[in-house]
């Protein structure tokens, strides 16, 4: 079985990702190759920062890689929050106060549409692709659900009337930005001998 390293520390995406592409390939998170720094994101686009990731990994591990990068769009923010999302409000990478932040960004704003956008980038015998997984929707003025993570709760997804944050998790998955990404990537990976 190939070994292909999934440049995350997040167990629930690993999980996730294992489910999808277990059985062809031997998916190692960053912690199983022995890889205990927090790799640097400093591109400014979603795309360089997945890439930035995945190139740690070969360069310093020689394994072939994934890694992916997402970002919350907002419409009337011109993109913001975006490769921001995690410390919208600061470093310490607090949902809630992110969720404030963004609930204050858009008080005065008519528009609420925003997208969860994620982009994998792929390493491969020595080629690079990239995957994307888009998932639209609005952002609500309150707080609604409590599953999930980061912005779920208040964010709702198109052609649904619950958050991410009140729907199981295999029904987001189904449905959701990574889940579209992912499903892109395992559609590759089959095609490949
Ligand atoms: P990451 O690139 O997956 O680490 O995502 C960056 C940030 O985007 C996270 O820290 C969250 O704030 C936000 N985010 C990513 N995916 C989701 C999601 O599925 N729901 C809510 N927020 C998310």
């Amino acid at each position: 079985m190939k070994t292909l390293v999934f440049a995350t520390n997040n167990q629930h995406k690993l999980q996730e990702v294992r489910q999808i592409l277990g059985e062809k390939f031997d998916i190692k998170g960053l912690s199983d190759i022995g890889c205990t720094v927090d790799i640097p994101e400093t591109a400014d686009t979603l795309q360089g920062n997945a890439l930035q990731k995945a190139k740690y990994v070969k360069e310093h591990f020689g394994l072939d890689c994934f890694a992916d990068d997402t970002g919350l769009e907002c419409a009337a923010l011109d993109g913001a929050p975006g490769i921001y999302s995690a410390r919208y409000a600061g470093e310490n990478h607090d949902s809630e106060a992110n969720m404030r932040k963004l609930l204050e960004e858009l008080k005065e704003k008519n528009d609420r549409s925003a997208q969860f956008r994620t982009v994998i980038s792929l390493l491969y015998h020595g080629e690079e692709y990239f995957f994307e997984g888009i998932v639209r929707g609005t952002i609500i003025d309150e707080h609604k659900g409590t599953k999930g993570f980061g912005y779920d709760p208040i964010f709702v997804p198109e052609g649904y009337d619950t958050t991410f944050a009140e729907m199981s998790a295999e029904e987001k998955n189904s449905i959701s930005h990574r889940g579209r990404a992912v499903a892109r990537l395992a559609e590759f990976l089959s095609k490949l001998q």
